[in-house]
């Protein structure tokens, strides 16, 4: 899908609300642990280019994404520094990692032992430890040993980080994260503490856990100024919420009691009232559930009404406005705020997913 400029939607990011977030964070681990800015998913829907460059001017010594592509992506924009790759990616393309000189993620034993036999360059290698996300990552002692001969031995193999991820350092119940820790120590006493990155922390075990046994913090959502728990713990200090998510009025009439409004005709109007058209929808990532959710139009809150459309939605104004008037569905207008996570507990879901949907039909634009 290509960015609708001629369309007044828009998300907008704001690159200082990043840059605060990451100082904030650096301000708080001390100088033997550096911060790696997770960008992967097109930074959370935010635009990675743009928020990596952020948050390396902000201090951030290195980045991560998911796959190789992200990381490609982030090479042909000049970024210069570390890029580790934190899920599998195929020996095929291991080529093609080093050189960008990329960090790939050893996921599974088989992997490393077709590396050991592929190399003809070195490679930077970080190993996962499966420590109870189930998800990827060694988790039997025994492959963990064999690993550590393979990586060890082998000359072309940088094995600089060791690293594993929590299913719940969101939680105040911190029962899991003791279990996830003991198993996590019982590998570093296979790997030795020597490597040059253990890393275990995301953003909720370094706001809440002081980046547990990390000198590498993997900081994301935190980043983009969301609270990864969405609201069960308290935040440290302020995160600053970068997105905005706007648009404007394109059209606007006034209905006669009892006039129908969008697919299915499922909204009424109950007196006469003023219906305004935007244009986004959910091919925008505005998902059909957000209907009945407040934006905010001129300092106040609105409704969106009838069934979202895939191009448009309407909402119901208590007064005239024109078009062109601005329309708030995140972010700031007047004096109220729309929050990433409002929108998240309304269609029941994780802020992570919210700016996550929004689509590359969106333009995204920086402060
Ligand atoms: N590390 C890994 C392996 C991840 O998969 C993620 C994101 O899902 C992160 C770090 C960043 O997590 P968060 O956005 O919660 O900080």
């Amino acid at each position: 899908m290509i960015p609708s400029h001629t369309r007044p939607s828009r998300v907008v990011v704001d690159l200082a609300a990043v840059e605060h977030n990451v100082k904030e964070e650096i301000k708080r681990i001390d100088d033997s642990k550096d911060l790696f800015a997770v960008v992967k998913a097109n930074g959370y829907g935010h635009g990675a280019v743009e928020v990596g460059k952020t948050a390396i001017k902000a201090g951030a010594k290195g980045l991560c994404v998911s796959n190789l592509d992200e990381a490609l992506e982030l090479r042909r924009a000049n970024i210069v520094v570390p890029i580790i790759v934190l899920s599998y990616v195929s020996l095929d393309y291991v080529e093609l990692a080093i050189a960008n000189d990329i960090t790939l993620t050893a996921t599974n034993l088989d992997w490393i032992k077709g590396l050991d036999d592929q190399l003809t360059r070195p490679l930077k290698v970080h190993l996962k430890i499966d420590s109870g996300m189930g998800r990827v990552g060694l988790n039997n002692l025994d492959e963990m040993k064999l690993a550590n001969e393979i990586l060890k031995r082998n000359e072309l193999i940088d094995f600089e980080g060791l690293f594993t991820h929590f299913a719940k350092a969101d939680s105040l119940d911190t029962t899991y994260v003791s279990l996830q820790k003991e198993r996590f120590e019982e590998a570093i006493a296979i790997f030795g503490p020597d490597i040059k990155y253990i890393h275990a922390s995301n953003s909720a075990l370094a706001l809440w856990h002081d980046a547990w046994c990390s000198n590498l913090v993997r900081f994301g959502v935190a980043m983009y100024g969301m609270n990864p728990s969405g609201t069960e713990v308290d935040e440290p200090f302020e995160l600053k919420q970068a997105l905005t998510l706007e648009t404007e009025i394109t059209h606007i009439k006034e209905l006669e009691k009892g006039e129908k409004v969008g697919y299915g005709a499922t909204y009424e109007t109950t007196e006469k009232e003023w219906i305004a058209t935007l244009p986004i929808g959910y091919a925008d990532g505005l998902i059909r559930k957000y209907q009945g959710y407040e934006v905010l139009v001129d300092g106040k809150k609105v409704p969106i009404v009838g069934r979202i459309c895939m191009d448009q939605c309407m909402i119901r104004l208590t007064e005239k406005m024109p078009v062109g008037t601005k329309v708030t569905i995140f972010g700031k207008n007047g004096e109220l705020f729309n929050s990433v996570q409002s929108g998240a507990e309304y269609v029941e879901t994780i802020n992570y997913e919210v700016t996550c949907d929004l689509t590359d039909r969106l333009p995204r634009v920086y402060l």
